[in-house]
Protein backbone atom coordinates (compact mmCIF):
# COMPACT_ATOMS: atom_id res chain seq x y z
CA UNK A 1 0.00 0.00 0.00
CA UNK A 2 1.07 3.54 -0.97
CA UNK A 3 0.13 6.60 -0.03
CA UNK A 4 -2.95 7.96 -1.06
CA UNK A 5 -1.99 11.26 -2.89
CA UNK A 6 1.63 10.77 -3.55
CA UNK A 7 2.59 7.36 -3.90
CA UNK A 8 5.73 7.36 -1.49
CA UNK A 9 5.38 5.07 1.63
CA UNK A 10 2.69 5.46 4.12
CA UNK A 11 3.41 6.28 8.08
CA UNK A 12 -0.35 5.84 8.97
CA UNK A 13 -3.73 4.89 8.02
CA UNK A 14 -7.07 7.15 9.06
CA UNK A 15 -9.52 4.88 10.84
CA UNK A 16 -11.91 6.89 9.97
CA UNK A 17 -11.93 6.23 5.82
CA UNK A 18 -8.73 3.77 6.12
CA UNK A 19 -6.99 6.22 3.89
CA UNK A 20 -3.05 5.65 3.93
CA UNK A 21 -0.78 8.86 4.11
CA UNK A 22 3.14 9.32 4.38
CA UNK A 23 4.66 11.97 6.23
CA UNK A 24 3.94 14.79 4.25
CA UNK A 25 1.05 14.51 3.83
CA UNK A 26 -0.28 13.37 6.96
CA UNK A 27 1.47 16.64 8.49
CA UNK A 28 -0.92 18.68 5.90
CA UNK A 29 -4.20 16.77 6.74
CA UNK A 30 -3.27 16.89 10.47
CA UNK A 31 -2.82 20.74 10.26
CA UNK A 32 -5.08 21.27 7.91
CA UNK A 33 -8.34 19.60 10.40
CA UNK A 34 -7.36 21.57 13.30
CA UNK A 35 -7.65 24.77 11.55
CA UNK A 36 -11.04 23.80 9.80
CA UNK A 37 -12.15 22.66 13.64
CA UNK A 38 -11.05 26.51 15.11
CA UNK A 39 -13.02 27.83 11.87
CA UNK A 40 -15.94 25.53 11.70
CA UNK A 41 -16.24 26.46 15.59
CA UNK A 42 -15.37 29.74 16.30
CA UNK A 43 -12.48 28.45 18.67
CA UNK A 44 -9.89 31.78 18.10
CA UNK A 45 -11.51 35.37 17.19
CA UNK A 46 -10.03 38.44 16.50
CA UNK A 47 -8.59 39.68 19.90
CA UNK A 48 -8.45 36.80 21.66
CA UNK A 49 -6.15 36.95 25.09
CA UNK A 50 -5.75 33.01 24.97
CA UNK A 51 -3.76 31.07 28.44
CA UNK A 52 -2.63 27.31 26.77
CA UNK A 53 -2.61 25.13 29.36
CA UNK A 54 0.36 23.15 28.78
CA UNK A 55 2.05 20.40 30.55
CA UNK A 56 5.01 19.25 28.52
CA UNK A 57 2.80 16.16 27.29
CA UNK A 58 2.61 15.47 23.21
CA UNK A 59 -1.06 16.69 23.49
CA UNK A 60 -0.39 19.57 24.89
CA UNK A 61 3.00 20.64 23.38
CA UNK A 62 1.48 19.43 20.01
CA UNK A 63 -1.85 22.54 20.48
CA UNK A 64 1.55 24.89 21.64
CA UNK A 65 3.57 25.10 18.51
CA UNK A 66 -0.03 25.06 16.05
CA UNK A 67 -1.23 27.66 18.32
CA UNK A 68 1.58 29.46 18.06
CA UNK A 69 1.71 29.04 14.56
CA UNK A 70 -1.88 30.22 13.98
CA UNK A 71 -0.75 33.40 16.37
CA UNK A 72 2.40 34.12 14.59
CA UNK A 73 0.02 34.41 11.33
CA UNK A 74 -2.88 36.18 12.66
CA UNK A 75 -1.26 38.94 14.92
CA UNK A 76 -4.05 39.90 15.99
CA UNK A 77 -4.73 36.99 18.74
CA UNK A 78 -2.69 37.33 22.31
CA UNK A 79 -0.78 33.86 22.92
CA UNK A 80 0.66 32.47 26.55
CA UNK A 81 0.94 29.88 28.67
CA UNK A 82 0.25 28.10 32.28
CA UNK A 83 1.76 25.34 32.78
CA UNK A 84 1.37 23.34 36.52
CA UNK A 85 3.55 21.99 38.46
CA UNK A 86 2.03 19.09 40.58
CA UNK A 87 4.83 18.63 42.52
CA UNK A 88 5.73 14.77 41.33
CA UNK A 89 9.19 13.46 41.51
CA UNK A 90 10.78 12.15 38.42
CA UNK A 91 7.69 13.17 35.89
CA UNK A 92 6.85 16.45 35.98
CA UNK A 93 9.66 18.22 34.37
CA UNK A 94 9.78 21.64 32.72
CA UNK A 95 12.75 22.75 31.68
CA UNK A 96 11.86 21.88 28.34
CA UNK A 97 8.66 23.65 27.89
CA UNK A 98 11.00 26.61 30.07
CA UNK A 99 13.60 26.78 26.84
CA UNK A 100 10.56 26.68 24.33
CA UNK A 101 8.49 29.35 25.26
CA UNK A 102 11.88 31.13 26.22
CA UNK A 103 13.22 30.89 22.25
CA UNK A 104 9.61 31.68 20.70
CA UNK A 105 9.23 34.75 23.11
CA UNK A 106 6.31 33.11 24.85
CA UNK A 107 4.92 34.29 28.43
CA UNK A 108 5.33 31.50 30.60
CA UNK A 109 3.45 31.45 33.90
CA UNK A 110 4.08 28.27 36.17
CA UNK A 111 2.35 27.78 39.09
CA UNK A 112 3.27 24.57 41.37
CA UNK A 113 0.87 23.02 44.12
CA UNK A 114 3.31 23.09 46.86
CA UNK A 115 3.03 27.38 46.34
CA UNK A 116 -0.65 27.29 46.40
CA UNK A 117 -1.79 24.83 48.58
CA UNK A 118 1.31 24.43 50.81
CA UNK A 119 2.23 20.54 49.59
CA UNK A 120 3.43 19.09 46.34
CA UNK A 121 1.45 16.25 45.05
CA UNK A 122 4.13 13.79 46.49
CA UNK A 123 3.57 15.30 49.55
CA UNK A 124 -0.25 15.35 50.13
CA UNK A 125 -0.36 11.71 48.83
CA UNK A 126 2.43 10.55 51.65
CA UNK A 127 -0.06 11.94 54.41
CA UNK A 128 -3.21 11.51 53.07
CA UNK A 129 -4.95 8.23 51.89
CA UNK A 130 -6.62 9.62 49.11
CA UNK A 131 -6.97 8.61 45.17
CA UNK A 132 -3.93 10.51 43.75
CA UNK A 133 -6.14 11.40 40.29
CA UNK A 134 -9.46 12.57 42.11
CA UNK A 135 -7.44 15.34 44.04
CA UNK A 136 -5.51 16.33 41.41
CA UNK A 137 -7.31 16.73 38.62
CA UNK A 138 -10.01 18.64 41.00
CA UNK A 139 -6.92 21.21 42.08
CA UNK A 140 -5.10 21.24 38.53
CA UNK A 141 -8.71 22.39 36.70
CA UNK A 142 -9.38 25.20 39.89
CA UNK A 143 -5.82 26.69 39.05
CA UNK A 144 -5.75 26.65 34.99
CA UNK A 145 -9.52 28.64 35.45
CA UNK A 146 -8.52 30.90 38.50
CA UNK A 147 -4.94 31.82 36.80
CA UNK A 148 -6.50 32.30 33.17
CA UNK A 149 -9.06 34.46 34.43
CA UNK A 150 -6.32 36.78 37.02
CA UNK A 151 -4.39 36.86 34.04
CA UNK A 152 -7.14 38.56 31.65
CA UNK A 153 -7.39 35.50 29.12
CA UNK A 154 -10.92 34.95 27.73
CA UNK A 155 -10.21 31.81 26.51
CA UNK A 156 -8.44 28.35 27.89
CA UNK A 157 -6.91 26.60 25.10
CA UNK A 158 -6.12 22.50 26.41
CA UNK A 159 -4.69 19.56 24.50
CA UNK A 160 -8.05 16.85 24.89
CA UNK A 161 -8.15 14.57 21.95
CA UNK A 162 -11.20 12.91 20.42
CA UNK A 163 -10.15 9.76 22.48
CA UNK A 164 -10.14 11.67 25.78
CA UNK A 165 -13.44 13.28 24.54
CA UNK A 166 -14.92 9.92 23.62
CA UNK A 167 -14.54 8.55 26.81
CA UNK A 168 -15.46 11.54 28.88
CA UNK A 169 -18.94 10.64 27.06
CA UNK A 170 -19.33 7.07 27.99
CA UNK A 171 -18.16 7.72 31.27
CA UNK A 172 -21.14 9.94 32.05
CA UNK A 173 -23.64 7.74 29.90
CA UNK A 174 -22.73 4.65 31.78
CA UNK A 175 -22.66 6.66 35.10
CA UNK A 176 -26.01 8.44 34.72
CA UNK A 177 -24.65 11.66 34.77
CA UNK A 178 -25.08 13.04 31.46
CA UNK A 179 -25.64 16.47 32.41
CA UNK A 180 -21.58 16.79 32.59
CA UNK A 181 -21.86 16.15 29.01
CA UNK A 182 -23.60 19.33 28.63
CA UNK A 183 -20.45 21.53 29.54
CA UNK A 184 -18.50 19.33 26.70
CA UNK A 185 -17.63 19.84 22.97
CA UNK A 186 -14.84 21.57 21.11
CA UNK A 187 -15.77 25.09 22.96
CA UNK A 188 -17.34 24.89 26.60
CA UNK A 189 -20.08 28.31 27.25
CA UNK A 190 -23.28 26.75 28.68
CA UNK A 191 -22.69 28.34 32.17
CA UNK A 192 -22.73 31.90 31.70
CA UNK A 193 -20.93 33.13 34.67
CA UNK A 194 -17.82 35.44 34.15
CA UNK A 195 -15.60 33.71 36.52
CA UNK A 196 -15.21 30.86 34.49
CA UNK A 197 -12.96 30.94 31.24
CA UNK A 198 -14.51 29.55 27.90
CA UNK A 199 -12.06 26.15 27.00
CA UNK A 200 -11.59 25.31 23.58
CA UNK A 201 -10.10 22.05 22.55
CA UNK A 202 -8.62 22.87 18.71
CA UNK A 203 -7.34 19.10 18.79
CA UNK A 204 -11.37 17.60 19.39
CA UNK A 205 -11.28 15.56 16.07
CA UNK A 206 -7.48 13.90 16.20
CA UNK A 207 -7.25 10.62 17.47
CA UNK A 208 -4.67 10.13 20.11
CA UNK A 209 -2.64 8.16 17.71
CA UNK A 210 -2.73 10.92 15.30
CA UNK A 211 -1.69 13.49 17.93
CA UNK A 212 1.21 11.03 18.73
CA UNK A 213 2.21 10.38 15.21
CA UNK A 214 2.25 13.91 14.47
CA UNK A 215 4.02 14.72 17.66
CA UNK A 216 6.71 12.01 16.86
CA UNK A 217 6.89 13.34 13.30
CA UNK A 218 7.58 16.41 14.23
CA UNK A 219 10.57 15.38 16.76
CA UNK A 220 9.04 17.54 19.66
CA UNK A 221 10.91 17.02 22.55
CA UNK A 222 8.14 15.38 24.54
CA UNK A 223 8.18 12.40 26.83
CA UNK A 224 5.68 9.66 25.99
CA UNK A 225 5.73 8.49 29.54
CA UNK A 226 2.66 7.44 32.27
CA UNK A 227 2.10 9.49 35.34
CA UNK A 228 3.57 7.07 38.18
CA UNK A 229 -0.03 8.18 39.92
CA UNK A 230 -2.22 7.57 37.20
CA UNK A 231 -5.15 5.59 39.24
CA UNK A 232 -8.23 7.04 37.56
CA UNK A 233 -9.63 2.75 36.98
CA UNK A 234 -12.54 3.64 35.60
CA UNK A 235 -11.33 6.38 32.79
CA UNK A 236 -8.77 3.38 32.00
CA UNK A 237 -11.54 0.70 31.69
CA UNK A 238 -13.26 2.84 29.43
CA UNK A 239 -10.12 3.42 27.30
CA UNK A 240 -9.21 0.11 27.03
CA UNK A 241 -12.94 -0.99 26.09
CA UNK A 242 -12.77 1.98 23.44
CA UNK A 243 -9.82 0.58 22.43
CA UNK A 244 -10.58 -2.86 21.73
CA UNK A 245 -14.13 -1.94 20.21
CA UNK A 246 -12.07 0.72 17.61
CA UNK A 247 -9.95 -2.25 16.81
CA UNK A 248 -13.06 -5.08 15.82
CA UNK A 249 -15.14 -1.86 14.46
CA UNK A 250 -13.51 0.95 12.63
CA UNK A 251 -14.61 4.03 13.20
CA UNK A 252 -16.16 3.73 16.31
CA UNK A 253 -14.76 6.42 18.14
CA UNK A 254 -15.53 8.96 15.48
CA UNK A 255 -19.07 7.66 15.44
CA UNK A 256 -19.30 8.55 19.05
CA UNK A 257 -18.06 11.67 18.99
CA UNK A 258 -20.55 12.61 15.53
CA UNK A 259 -23.25 11.26 17.85
CA UNK A 260 -22.95 13.48 20.15
CA UNK A 261 -22.55 16.70 18.77
CA UNK A 262 -25.80 16.16 17.34
CA UNK A 263 -27.39 15.96 20.61
CA UNK A 264 -25.46 18.78 22.01
CA UNK A 265 -27.81 21.57 21.65
CA UNK A 266 -30.45 19.74 23.17
CA UNK A 267 -28.35 19.01 26.02
CA UNK A 268 -27.38 22.53 26.70
CA UNK A 269 -30.41 23.79 26.40
CA UNK A 270 -32.04 21.48 29.05
CA UNK A 271 -29.44 22.57 31.10
CA UNK A 272 -28.73 25.93 30.33
CA UNK A 273 -30.91 27.36 33.67
CA UNK A 274 -28.44 25.26 36.25
CA UNK A 275 -27.94 27.77 39.05
CA UNK A 276 -24.28 28.83 39.89
CA UNK A 277 -23.69 29.51 43.77
CA UNK A 278 -20.45 31.07 45.19
CA UNK A 279 -18.61 28.63 47.29
CA UNK A 280 -19.27 30.13 50.88
CA UNK A 281 -15.56 29.41 51.95
CA UNK A 282 -13.94 30.91 48.56
CA UNK A 283 -16.46 32.51 46.80
CA UNK A 284 -15.47 30.63 43.02
CA UNK A 285 -18.37 28.91 41.24
CA UNK A 286 -20.21 25.68 42.53
CA UNK A 287 -23.32 24.02 42.19
CA UNK A 288 -23.33 23.40 46.23
CA UNK A 289 -22.72 25.71 49.00
CA UNK A 290 -18.99 24.52 49.08
CA UNK A 291 -16.69 23.96 46.05
CA UNK A 292 -14.47 20.80 45.14
CA UNK A 293 -11.68 22.05 45.86
CA UNK A 294 -12.37 23.50 49.40
CA UNK A 295 -13.81 19.91 50.52
CA UNK A 296 -11.30 18.56 49.18
CA UNK A 297 -8.44 20.95 50.61
CA UNK A 298 -10.28 20.62 54.19
CA UNK A 299 -10.01 16.60 53.64
CA UNK A 300 -5.61 17.06 53.10
CA UNK A 301 -5.58 19.56 55.80
CA UNK A 302 -4.96 22.54 53.42
CA UNK A 303 -5.04 26.14 52.51
CA UNK A 304 -4.55 27.81 49.56
CA UNK A 305 -3.44 31.27 48.59
CA UNK A 306 -6.21 33.81 48.46
CA UNK A 307 -7.15 34.16 45.02
CA UNK A 308 -6.96 37.50 43.16
CA UNK A 309 -10.02 37.64 41.30
CA UNK A 310 -9.93 39.52 38.17
CA UNK A 311 -12.98 39.41 36.45
CA UNK A 312 -13.58 40.48 32.90
FE1 LIG B 1 -2.51 14.03 38.36
FE2 LIG B 1 -3.63 11.63 37.87
FE3 LIG B 1 -2.82 13.17 35.85
FE4 LIG B 1 -1.02 12.02 37.45
S1 LIG B 1 -2.47 10.98 36.06
S2 LIG B 1 -0.97 14.14 36.74
S3 LIG B 1 -2.09 12.10 39.42
S4 LIG B 1 -4.48 13.62 37.30
ZN1 LIG C 1 -14.47 27.00 47.66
Amino acid sequence: MTCKNCKTNPVITLTNNNVQLCKDCFIKYFEKKIAKTIEKYTLIEKNDKIALACSGGKDSFTLLYLLNKFANSKKTINLFVIAIDEGIHGYRELEILKDYCKENKLQLHIYSYKEEFGDSLDEILKKNPIRSCSICGVLRRFLLNSKARELGANKLATGHNLDDEAQSILMNTFKGNIKRSAILGPITGILKDERFVRRIKPLYFMLEKEVKTYAFLKNFPVKFSECPYSNDAYRGEIRDFLNDLENKHLGTKHAIINSFLDILPILREKYKNETINSCSICSEPCSGSICNVCKLLEKVNLKRKPIQSKIL
